[in-house]
């Protein structure tokens, strides 16, 4: 054998390895191939021309209820429903001229008849010479696809009809916040038109005064990417108003947290701000309401009170007399607390309390408050216990506003508690704060009623409660002066019958006492001579007879010009003026006294209903040297006339009645 010879068999057993190896791999191929097919989730199937099934697979199977064993040999009619049968003449005659069929959504009938969306990708088969033979047909079910599409319709559509619901204009801008779209619900608002908006700007629909503020808060949440909330006036076209509208728009972010758009809303809420209007025009006229009947009763109060004062201090003979007297004194003194209570509730409304702070020892304030609450205390027979621990604490109060609310947690304490009752009052220190106890044995609230006892005119209206006859204003006005002194009240209460608690924090003051201011109190005033004047005949002669009974010489006037022709002739050392009279008021009957040379001199009192910061500032200004709320408290009349002597220095503080 030649070398060459030996090459050519190698060459011809290595080719012959190589078709075999290319025809087992083939097989492999192949075997691969119909594992592939066989275990696709879809259904693939193949027919011929004439729409028999060739083969079947797993999938197919699944989908269509029909085993391979079945349907192989049949017609594909099986799976088709009757009313798409002209379907598969079409699919046919497409796939007779060699085209493909893609992603063709249909329907197809299971073995029990139920019907399965589909989509259907179908391509020709050729044999080896090209010729087609048949089709091979993938099915894919998209029931669930189409379901999500259908949930997604649906809650898109749900939205649609929300906000049309809601009335809002809804709105869609680019990440600058810039409108892209027409948006027809703020064209039929404010006339704008898409071109105008687009390439002005919806910012002209702005009323000028709020422009400036909104397009500030805009470009702020577009730099720092927060939601945009604001309200402003919107020019309503219909109406050709500016009307209040609400907005409010969220960033929309792609997955790189990137704002790409925003969508906000935009709601007309002027039919609301008009209602809230409405309802605090009506609750200011309540106050001025308020404030008008506190005065107007107050009126009739102060001869009452004065009489009372004068026929007390007469030699009663009659026991019985005495008595009645007490009765009317008393009856009285709760008429004016109760028009107090109302006339400062009036006023903590209308923010026109103002403090007079200075540094004040807490014991002060207990001892006052004490001394104020003690005659109901006893006459309910109750036991009080104090201890006032950490006696040094200084705080920064009102003395007159801070002695009130402890009076009143102490006269509510003794009110609230059965006869024989126990009452405590502890006063300890945390850290900045001065914490006061007010606590009782007594009915206990209800916890139902624990957040809402501070709230005005609020009641726990038992009948046993009823019977000591408030307005439940006292715990809001509590509150408000505590809140004033930068304070805090809390109530505490196991429920009915378990006693109550009430927990007031102040803030501790960093310096020293005040020096006590000297009390006139109890010193008898020198005699002098008074001229009162009042327009109510009632009250200037009560307030005469209790000045004589105090040992004045008193002359009386009736009307601003009787008072000035009465003032130059006698000279009076005092005037105690009414304000509101008709005619010459007040405060011009002090002007023209004050231009005189003789009226210099005179220590001229106010003596009205009007007892504000504002009307003590009016009546100072008008040559007041005082100024006293009617009824007028004998301790307030002595200090005045104490003091008129002294040509006003260091005149007592009567701002306030004790
Ligand atoms: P008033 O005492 O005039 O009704 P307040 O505002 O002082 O008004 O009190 C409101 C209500 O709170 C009272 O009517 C009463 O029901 C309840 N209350 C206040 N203090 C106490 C207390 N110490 N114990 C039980 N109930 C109280």
């Amino acid at each position: 054998m030649t070398t060459g010879s030996k090459v050519t068999d190698l060459l011809a057993i290595a080719r012959g390895a190589a078709e075999a190896t290319s025809e087992r791999v083939m097989d492999e191929v192949r075997a691969h191939l119909a594992a592939i097919v066989e275990n696709s989730q879809d259904a693939i199937v193949s027919k011929t021309l004439d729409g028999i099934v060739t083969s079947w697979n797993k999938g197919a199977e699944r989908l269509f209820g029909y085993p391979a064993s079945l349907i192989v040999g049949q017609s594909i009619l099986l799976i088709i429903p009757p009313e798409r049968r002209g379907e598969e003449t079409e699919i046919l005659g497409r796939l007779r001229r060699g085209e493909r069929i893609e992603s063709y959504d249909t329907e197809r009938m299971r073995r029990d008849g139920t019907r399965v969306a589909v989509s259907l990708t179908i391509s020709p088969l050729r044999d080896s010479a090209g010729t087609i033979i048949g089709a091979s047909k993938i099915a894919r079910d998209v029931s669930a696809r189409l379901a999500a599409d259908r949930a997604l319709r649906d809650s898109e559509q749900r939205f649609r009809s929300l906000v049309e619901a809601s009335g809002a204009i809804v709105y869609n801008s680019d990440a600058q916040a810039r409108w892209r779209a027409p948006n027809p619900g703020w064209e039929a608002y404010t006339g704008q038109s898409f071109e105008q908006y687009r390439d002005h700007g919806w910012a002209t629909a702005i009323h000028a005064d709020d422009r400036e503020r909104v397009m500030a808060k805009m470009a702020s949440s577009v730099e720092h990417g927060v939601v945009f909330e604001t309200e402003a006036r919107i020019w309503h076209a219909p109406s050709s108003t500016w009307r209040h509208q609400e907005a409010r728009a969220v960033p929309m972010r792609d997955t790189e947290g990137t704002i790409t758009s925003w969508v906000g809303t935009a709601t007309d809420i002027h039919a609301r701000r008009e209602a809230e209007e409405a309802l605090r025009a009506a609750d200011r006229r309540k106050d001025e309401f308020l404030a008008i009947m506190a005065h107007e009763l107050r009126n009739p109060l102060a001869p009452l009170a004065n009489t009372l004062e004068v026929l007390r201090l007469d030699q009663v003979e009659r026991p019985q007399q005495r008595e009645m007297l007490d009765i009317m004194r008393r009856q009285v003194g709760t008429l004016v607390r109760l028009v107090d209570d109302l006339m400062e509730a009036s006023r903590i409304a209308r923010g026109m309390i103002e403090l007079k702070l200075e540094a004040l020892p807490l014991t002060a304030i207990v001892e006052s408050a004490i001394e104020i609450s003690r005659p109901l205390i006893a006459e309910r027979g109750h036991q009080l216990n104090v201890s006032l621990g950490n006696v040094a604490l200084m705080l920064r109060g009102d003395r007159t506003r801070l002695t009130q609310v402890l009076a009143n947690l102490l006269n509510n304490a003794a009110k609230y508690t059965p006869p024989g009752g126990r009452l405590e009052v502890n006063a300890s220190h945390e850290t900045d704060w001065a914490v006061l106890c007010v606590r009782d044995n007594g009915v206990g609230i209800p916890p139902e009623m624990l957040n809402r006892i501070f709230d005005m005119f609020t009641q726990v209206d038992t009948s046993l409660e009823r019977s000591h006859g408030g307005l439940g204003i006292g715990l809001s006005i509590v509150k408000r002066l505590v809140e004033l002194h930068g304070g805090t009240i809390e109530v505490r209460s196991e429920g009915r019958g378990s006693g109550s608690e009430f927990i007031l924090r102040l803030p501790l003051a960093q310096g020293s006492a005040e020096q006590e201011r000297t009390s006139a109190r109890g010193a008898a005033p020198p005699s002098r001579r008074v001229l009162v004047v009042d327009d109510n005949i009632d009250a200037a002669q009560s307030l005469a007879l209790l000045l004589r009974t105090m040992g004045q010489e008193v002359h009386v006037a009736h009307s601003g010009l009787a008072a000035l022709a009465e003032a130059a002739s006698i000279k009076p050392a005092v005037m105690l003026l009414d304000i509101g009279m008709p005619g010459l008021n007040g405060y011009e009957v002090a002007r023209r006294l004050r231009a005189e040379p003789w009226g210099r001199d005179i220590f001229v009192v106010a003596v009205t209903g009007w007892g504000q910061e504002d009307d003590r500032r009016r009546s100072r200004e008008a040559g007041f040297d005082e100024h006293l709320v009617k009824p007028a408290a004998l301790d307030a009349l002595k200090k005045v006339l104490t003091h008129a002597t002294s040509g006003g220095a260091g005149r007592p503080d009567l701002a306030t009645n004790p």
